[in-house]
C-alpha cells in the first residue's frame, strides 16, 4: 500500500461509486452514494464527495480526485455539456467547485474514456502505448489511448466509437443519426434482434420464454449451445463491430484492442467472433500479433478509471 491515494467518483444515474485507489492498483476504500434528486447540482456533488472528506479527515493522503460522468465532458469548459441521466449536472462547474473545495487537482471525463484510462494504468492495457477501448453494454462506447495517453481531441469528446456510421441510411440511433454502430452491436440491439424474430414468428427456438426475460446472457448461452438464431444475432453484432474495429486498426495501426462492458463479459465467444470479422477488414500486416482482449477491470472499473485520470495527468507532466 502506498502512502498516497487517488480518489475516484464513478457517477451514475441512480448511484455514484466512490473509492480510494493506491499507487499499486488496490482499492482501499469504497462506498456507494445515492444520486440525490434535488434539482441542485451542488447538493448532488457535495453528497458524492462526503466519503472523500471523511477519508481525508481520518488521515488518508489524497492527492487528487477524478470523476467519470455519463455524458460528454468538455475539457476546455471543464464540465459535462450533456448528461441525460442527471440533467442537474449539465453545464455545472463541478470541476472548479471541487478544486476550490479540496484545494487538490480534480479532473473529469466521459465514463468510457475513464474506463480506457483505467485499463491503461491498471488493467489489460498496461503494456500498450496505442489501443482502442470499446465498451459493449446497453450502448456502445469507446476510448482511445494514443502515444501512452488519453486522446481527447479538440473539445474532449473524442472516442465516440458507438456513433461511427456503419450502415448508410441505416437504423435510427438514440443520437439522432442513422446507421451508428451502437444500433447494430449493443446488447440492446442483440436483444431486439431476437425479440423481433420471436414476434414475427421467424424465431421459434426460445419456446415459452417471456419476452421480458430475454437478456444478452441468455442469448449468448443459447448461441454457445449451438442455437442457430442466437448465433446469427450475436454474429450480426460481432460482424458490425469487427468491421468498424478493423477500419480503426487500418487508420491507427494500433497495438491492441480491449473490449469491455456487460456483453464482453460473456467471455471469449463474442470476442473471437469480433476478431474473425476484424480480420476481414484490417490488413493482415496490421493484424499480425495484435491482441483483441477482454477488459480486466470489472466491477470497480469506474472507480479505477476516474482515479486514473489524475495518474495520467501527473505522468504527462513528467
Ligand atoms: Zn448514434
Amino acid at each position: 500500500m502506498s502512502d498516497f491515494f487517488y480518489a475516484g467518483i464513478d457517477i451514475g444515474g441512480t448511484t455514484a461509486k466512490v473509492g480510494l485507489v493506491d499507487n499499486y492498483g488496490s482499492i482501499i476504500e469504497k462506498t456507494q452514494v445515492k444520486t440525490l434528486k434535488t434539482g441542485n447540482w451542488k447538493k448532488i456533488i457535495d453528497d458524492y464527495v462526503k466519503p472523500i472528506e471523511g477519508w481525508i479527515k481520518s488521515g488518508k493522503n489524497v492527492v487528487g480526485i477524478g470523476l467519470g460522468g455519463p455524458g460528454a465532458f468538455d475539457k476546455n469548459k471543464k464540465m459535462l455539456v450533456t448528461c441525460v441521466n442527471i440533467p442537474e449536472l449539465k453545464d455545472a462547474p463541478i470541476i472548479s467547485y471541487l478544486e476550490e473545495k479540496f484545494n487538490l487537482p480534480v479532473m473529469g471525463d466521459n465514463d468510457a474514456t475513464c474506463a480506457a484510462a483505467g485499463e491503461h494504468i491498471f488493467g489489460a492495457g498496461k503494456k500498450y502505448e496505442n489501443f482502442l477501448f470499446v465498451t459493449v453494454g446497453t450502448g456502445v462506447g469507446g476510448g482511445l489511448i494514443l502515444n501512452n495517453s488519453v486522446f481527447r481531441g479538440r473539445d474532449g469528446f473524442a472516442g465516440e466509437f458507438g456513433h461511427m456510421t456503419i450502415v448508410p441510411d441505416g437504423l435510427l440511433c438514440s443520437c439522432g443519426n442513422r446507421g451508428c454502430i451502437e444500433s447494430y452491436a449493443s446488447a440492446t440491439a442483440i436483444i431486439n434482434n431476437i425479440k423481433t424474430g420471436i414476434q414475427r414468428g421467424t424465431i421459434t427456438t426460445y419456446g415459452d420464454v417471456d419476452l421480458a426475460d430475454i437478456d444478452a446472457r441468455l442469448i449468448f448461452t443459447k448461441a454457445q449451445a449451438g442455437d442457430k438464431d442466437s448465433i446469427n444475432a450475436v454474429d450480426n453484432a460481432a460482424k458490425h463491430l469487427g468491421m468498424i474495429i478493423g477500419s480503426v486498426i487500418n487508420l491507427l495501426n494500433l497495438d491492441a484492442v480491449i473490449i469491455g462492458g456487460g456483453v464482453a463479459q460473456a467471455g471469449n465467444y463474442f470476442i473471437d467472433r469480433i476478431k474473425y470479422y476484424c480480420e476481414q477488414t484490417a490488413w493482415p500486416s496490421f493484424m499480425k500479433g495484435l491482441p483483441i482482449i477482454s477488459a480486466q477491470l470489472l466491477n470497480d472499473a469506474g472507480i479505477f478509471g476516474a482515479a486514473s485520470l489524475i495518474i495520467e495527468a501527473q505522468s504527462e507532466k513528467h
